[in-house]
């Protein structure tokens, strides 16, 4: 038998998978480590690019912004970022993750962030932070709160989600989502129309944002 090695592969849900890789098991133990983004997430093994929509017309990958100072990593697998005791109006996010020549992106991680009802970050622990990945028709969900405005750093922030997103073959993107309607809108300097969801009220009083993103492919390996 050949070289035997054991590695330990930090999952994203928190619970570690021992993978003995032998000289057997080299090149799946390489595909699993393949899934694994630079962030700490791992793909399904599912997952993959489908087929391009019928009728779709080529469309531009969603802009990129900055990811400000208060992303945190390893976020915890779970669609729903509210707790028992979570103040603010809920928000459900839903949308589609697709390539830019509009082929659905199945298995792509999205990772989401804010602020919470006050405009305050946990930069210590995971609330109001999560990730989830898409389904075989890139369609995600997520459920969260609508965050406040707030101010720091000098820089005033009308309300918005921070999200980063990657699929299997896809550049990662990190960007901002925002809420139309805000009187903040017209004073933040990082606010940009082409990220606003598609939000409407739902009888339960909480919000639906929609939204689509566009994903460009991932650079060329030398
Ligand atoms: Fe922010």
């Amino acid at each position: 038998m050949g070289l035997s090695r054991r590695r330990l592969i930090k999952w994203a849900g928190g619970a570690v998978g021992v993978v003995a890789a032998t000289a057997a098991g080299g090149a799946a133990w390489l595909a699993a480590k393949m899934r694994e983004t630079e962030h700490g997430y791992t793909y399904p093994e599912s997952a993959g690019l489908l087929e391009p929509t019928p009728a779709c017309e080529d469309s531009a990958a969603t802009i990129a912004q900055t990811q400000g100072p208060y992303y945190t990593p390893n976020t915890p697998k779970r669609a729903n970022l509210r707790e028992s005791g979570t103040a603010g109006q809920p928000l459900l996010i839903a949308g589609r993750i697709l390539t830019t020549d509009c082929r659905p992106v199945a298995g792509a991680v999205i990772d989401v962030w804010s602020c919470d009802a006050e405009g305050v970050y946990d930069n210590d622990g995971f609330t109001l932070r999560g990730h989830q990945f898409t389904d075989e028709e890139g369609r995600f969900r997520i459920e969260t709160i609508k965050p406040a405005a707030y101010t720091d750093f000098g820089i005033s922030r009308t309300p918005h989600i921070h999200v980063k997103l990657q699929g299997p073959g896809t550049a990662l993107l990190t960007t901002q989502l925002y809420f139309p309607g805000e009187a903040d809108n017209a004073d933040d300097s990082i606010y940009d129309e082409r990220l606003l969801m598609n939000v409407t009220a739902l009888e339960d009083g909480g919000l639906l944002g929609e939204f689509d993103f566009v994903l460009a492919a991932a650079p060329a390996r030398v």
